[in-house]
């Protein structure tokens, strides 16, 4: 895993959010993205070098939904940048973690992702992400 890729927070209307985080941050998001297979909507914030991605339902029994209903709003995920995430699940998987989904699938900003069970990281979810090639 190379450095920390984006920070994930759940929130329950993303529009009132986006103003929230505006005025934390002092710039607007630069991007705001619907994940359909996820039933999520996603904006995404720069903060330096850092970015942090506002995560809200868009269908009443996605993941975001669940979380929320259960834990309310707040950090849902830590994702982390990662060269080859085929080699880097398999890693994980040699190690004993769990795997969520060991088929990478698109997720929001052009990337590829995978997650780890939160029950094999100490509660925490995890995002693996790589950075979808695109062929131009
Ligand atoms: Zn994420």
């Amino acid at each position: 895993m190379k450095k920390i890729e984006h920070i994930g927070i759940a929130v329950k209307n993303i529009n009132k959010s986006n103003e929230l985080f505006a005025n934390l941050f002092g710039e607007p998001h630069y991007k705001m993205e619907e994940v359909e297979s996820e039933g999520v909507k996603t904006s995404f914030f720069k903060v330096g070098e850092n970015k942090i991605e506002l995560l809200e339902a868009t269908k009443n029994d996605s993941p975001i939904a669940k979380f929320i209903n259960k834990k309310g709003e707040g950090i849902h995920h830590i994702a982390f940048d990662v060269d080859d995430i085929n080699s880097e699940i398999k890693r994980l998987v040699d190690c004993g973690f769990v795997i969520l989904n060991e088929n990478p699938k698109p997720g929001a900003d052009n990337k590829i992702v995978a997650f780890l069970h939160p029950k094999s990281t100490n509660g925490v979810l995890i995002e693996l992400c790589q950075e979808r090639i695109i062929d131009k």
